[in-house]
């Protein structure tokens, strides 16, 4: 079990729980993957096994041949919560981070294809690099915060958290309406566009708002 690491430095112990991810989330992105816009989240789930923290290495396994990053806001949940409406959501978050959803996407692609899940395709261990967390009291406007991804100091990912198709509540209210939520579980939001290959040697830097930021190396 893996604890989470507060950027307050606070003794705070929360252990990760599941990690509730979405797709096609921002227009962009789904137009770039030739993927319909859809009306309620696409979700899925990551073991929290593939988590590794700022300064951690991406391992390229072997099963893959092409890797990609999607950069993230990641909502960490502070109390267990079922069925929630939109209007009360915010009460069960504790906070925000900015995470790295890696993905195998040419598993991916292939299990679309197969119309299988594609569960293997984010499962990976080290998939899923996450800041430290920043407590929700002091983000202003968590929808609206800029989110960007430098690959050795370029930038291949740069957008809003206001291109979000749902919103925070929205997708809260959804996913309490299917499986419980509990403290320390952590929704992955779904990436912007210009998702792109990652290969060995290469150091990613990701950046959300001037709150949280996270640098990993792939191996
Ligand atoms: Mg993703």
């Amino acid at each position: 079990m893996t604890n989470y690491i507060f950027k307050d430095k606070t003794e705070r112990n929360i252990t990760i729980g599941k990690l509730v991810c979405l797709a096609r989330s921002y227009k962009k992105h789904a137009q770039e993957m030739n993927s319909e816009i859809p009306k309620e989240p696409v979700i899925f789930l990551k073991p929290a096994s593939s988590v590794i923290f700022n300064r951690g290495t991406i391992k390229i396994p072997k099963m893959s041949k092409s890797i990609h990053h999607e950069v993230e806001l990641g909502v960490v949940i502070g109390k267990k919560c079922k069925n929630i409406s939109k209007k009360n959501a915010m009460e069960y978050v504790l906070g925000y981070l900015v995470a790295l959803d890696i993905t195998a996407r040419d598993i991916q692609t292939d299990m679309k294809k197969k119309g299988w899940p594609w569960t293997i395709a984010k499962s990976f261990d080290t998939f899923a690099p996450i800041s430290e967390v920043i407590l929700k009291e002091y983000v202003k406007n968590p929808q609206n915060l800029d989110i960007s991804l430098k690959i050795n100091g370029e930038e291949r990912q740069n957008s809003n958290t206001s291109f979000m198709i749902f919103t925070i509540e929205e997708i809260i209210e959804y996913i309490s309406n299917i499986m419980t939520l509990e403290q320390g579980d952590l929704i992955l939001t779904g990436t912007p566009e210009g998702v792109s290959e990652i290969k060995k040697g290469d150091i990613l830097e990701a950046k959300l708002g001037d709150i949280c930021s996270l640098k990993v190396n792939v191996d």
